[in-house]
């Protein structure tokens, strides 16, 4: 047995068997290997073409259901493409001709049809090549060299991928209804991707450097997500120990759901909303589960992520207005596009920064490329018209950026009231507090909106230096920081003030140690990934505020 340890990103315990997802360097198939028996080379491609199908029907079926016709449409392209006839009998060609290997021959052919899409007029057409790409790289997958598709794995029940590192939108493709946990050599707690981990309750454990060796692929591992420890090969003893904690924490789980269905108030009758972070569209189904007050974070950013180019107005309002009519009256606070840092998107076409957490990021790109800002503010107004949307924005730094945004929100409106389009029209604004500079003008920022969302995610990482994705300093993350708090302290105060709701958004939301403090200062809501409402609700039915505040707030 092998116990690896590594920083605990995502809580529960997972067995399985371990596959190694690889990013595939395409470029490495530009070398040609002669290979004697050209008929056995074209039947691993036709083999591996079927088994691409299937993915691809797979893919397609799973998205219809998440996230509509519309996004899963391009998994159905995708088949088309692999179907087309000319693009087989190229490679088919190329094996039989020049006794080539096949993956040799489909990433030549994929590279002449690339050239072909690349040289047309027609833009949709030139983005046809990264297509084009895509569909060779998944054959050349299935000819079982490379990167697992978890999606087609036999063993897809019980997952675990362990990899150098993993994207948030690499997890987002791979899936939380296929994979049962991850490990990874890199990562930290407060990533977007650990947060997506949270999100869709999948167990993991980064940051296992060097621990993590390619000959674990294929062991038998159990991941303590809650200890953040790896066993790879566990020896009976330890399974036992593992299996007990399991059904312990499926215990706890189970007694928490009895606190479905009640209200989020202390025991002095201090009210507080509890509300979901949305960061992915299966988040909404975990919702449900767990009668969240509304949505205090839906990151729009990833309705951006995993295609190939800009969703329209008409696409991202379809997906906006079918969450708001999913949520009724609850309400949907939307957050504009927050790209940037580990949140790369390749269309977005962004500069490589040296420092990109402090650089071009969140509102400073939706300023500085007003045509897509506009889009999505008028995407996100017309969607207000079918429930209770209310509108927040990135990484305000200055008053400068409200006052422009709060202009552009009047040019959309002004845009949508000259084609008859319905909005709502006192829709409300608020402005997350992440960076120490809103912090310290909260009392001017108070004026010009509604509300106040506190992003300590990013509050923590400008406030303390620590950057949020380095495992080397990941130990100095510390929200409960005295600065931080006293931030937390001096941002609702200025919302009392000017009398506008101040919540929080970031992880600490959902930690429990935190609660009593939140309580204390008057937070109105907190928003965190859906599957810690139950525990956090019981902590605030367990508060007596009154009891506790004089105390708490002194010691700030
Ligand atoms: C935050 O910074 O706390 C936050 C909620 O935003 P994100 O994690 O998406 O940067
Ligand atoms: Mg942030």
């Amino acid at each position: 047995m092998n116990i690896l340890k590594g920083i605990a990103v995502s809580e529960g315990i997972v067995f399985g068997k371990l596959k190694a997802y690889r990013k595939v360097f395409f470029d490495a198939y530009s070398v040609k290997n002669f290979v004697e028996n050209i008929d056995t080379e074209v039947l691993k491609f036709k083999d591996a073409k079927k088994v691409a199908i299937a993915q691809l029907d797979e893919l397609y079926n799973s998205a219809l259901e998440d996230v509509g016709e519309e996004h899963a449409m391009i998994f159905n392209v995708h088949k088309m493409m692999i179907e087309d006839i000319d693009y087989s009998n190229s490679i088919i060609n190329i094996i039989t001709d020049e006794h080539a290997n096949a993956e040799y021959a489909v990433w030549f052919t994929s590279r002449e049809f690339e050239k072909k899409f690349e040289s047309m007029d027609n833009e949709y057409m030139q983005q046809r090549a990264g297509d084009i790409r895509d569909i060779s790289r998944r054959i050349i997958n299935c000819m079982g060299n490379n990167s697992v598709s978890a999606k087609a794995s036999n063993d897809k029940k019980y997952l675990i991928i362990g990899c150098d590192d993993i994207s948030p939108s690499e997890l987002l493709e791979l899936n939380s209804d296929y994979i049962k946990g991850f490990i990874t050599m890199l990562g930290s707690k407060n990533s977007h991707t650990s947060i997506l981990a949270r999100s869709m309750k999948i167990p993991s454990v980064v940051s296992l450097g060097s621990q993590l060796k390619p000959e674990f692929e294929g062991c038998d591992v159990i991941i303590d997500g809650f200890a953040g420890v790896v066993y790879v090969s566990p020896d009976a003893t330890t399974s036992r120990r593992l299996k007990k904690k399991k059904e312990l924490c499926d215990k706890q789980e189970e007694l928490l759901s009895s606190f479905k269905g009640k209200e989020d108030v202390s025991i002095d009758g201090q009210k507080i909303r509890l509300s979901a972070n949305v960061s992915h569209i299966c988040d909404i189904k975990i919702l449900k589960e767990v009668d969240a007050s509304g949505i205090g974070l839906f990151r729009s950013e990833f309705i951006f992520m995993n295609r190939r180019s800009y969703p329209t107005e008409e696409e991202q309002f379809k997906i906006y207005k079918n969450i708001a009519k999913k949520m009724g009256d609850k309400h949907v606070v939307i957050r504009t596009l927050d790209v940037g840092a580990d949140k790369k998107i390749d269309y977005f076409d962004m500069p490589k920064e040296v420092n990109p957490a402090m650089g071009y990021r969140g509102i400073r790109i939706c300023l500085d490329r007003p045509e897509i800002f506009k889009t999505h503010i008028k995407a996100i107004l017309r969607a207000s018209a079918f429930g209770n949307i209310e509108i927040m924005f990135p990484m305000i730094s200055c008053l400068d950026e409200i006052l422009r945004t709060k202009e552009i929100i009047k040019e959309c409106k002004l845009e949508l009231d000259k084609q008859n389009l319905d909005y709502k029209k006192d829709i409300k604004i608020g402005i997350m507090i992440e960076t120490p500079a809103a912090v310290f003008i909260s009392d001017i920022l108070a004026k010009e909106v509604d509300f106040f969302s506190i992003g300590t995610n990013d509050l923590v990482q400008y406030s303390l230096a620590v950057d949020r994705q380095n495992d080397k300093v990941n130990f100095m993350f510390n929200p409960q920081h005295r600065a931080i708090l006293r931030m937390i302290k001096m941002v609702c105060e200025n919302a009392k003030s000017a009398g506008i709701r101040v919540g929080i958004c970031g992880e600490i939301a959902a930690d429990e140690r935190m609660t009593e403090i939140f309580l204390a200062l008057g937070i109105d809501e907190l928003s965190m990934s859906a599957p810690f409402i139950l525990g956090i609700r019981r902590k605030v039915r367990e508060t007596n505020v009154k009891l506790i505040k004089e105390q708490i707030i002194s010691k700030l």
